[in-house]
């Protein structure tokens, strides 16, 4: 049986992605301070991906499964501290999911 990577996994869904109103807003460069970088392991759809060698910290919002792990385990997120906010995307956008 064929192991599919995490984007043909997520591919099995449909994103309507709001690329005008991102309904996580995290900032880049300021996670690179972060000393835990949890959000790059509780990510069920490894949105967030950190590369030390690199010194180099991505996140995509289109694909976010929005379970909410990231804004319980980033306190940045969870205090909607500047540069960081977490909401649901508006109504009609996001994820439909098509299977589970
Ligand atoms: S846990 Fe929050 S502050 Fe830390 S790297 Fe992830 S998004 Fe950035
Ligand atoms: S809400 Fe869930 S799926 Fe979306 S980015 Fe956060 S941890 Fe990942």
């Amino acid at each position: 049986m064929k192991i599919l990577s995490m984007d043909d996994r997520l591919a099995k869904n449909r994103f309507d992605s709001d690329d005008h109103n991102p309904h996580i807003i995290i900032d880049k460069e300021a996670c690179k301070t972060c000393d835990h970088k949890a959000c790059t392991f509780c990510c069920p759809a490894e949105r967030y991906k950190w590369d030390a060698q690199k010194d180099k910290f991505s996140f995509d919002h289109v694909g976010c499964l929005e379970c909410g792990n990231c804004r319980y385990v980033c306190e940045r997120l969870y205090r909607s501290m500047t540069g960081y906010s977490w909401n649901y995307p508006s109504q009609g956008k996001g994820i439909i999911f098509r299977e589970g």
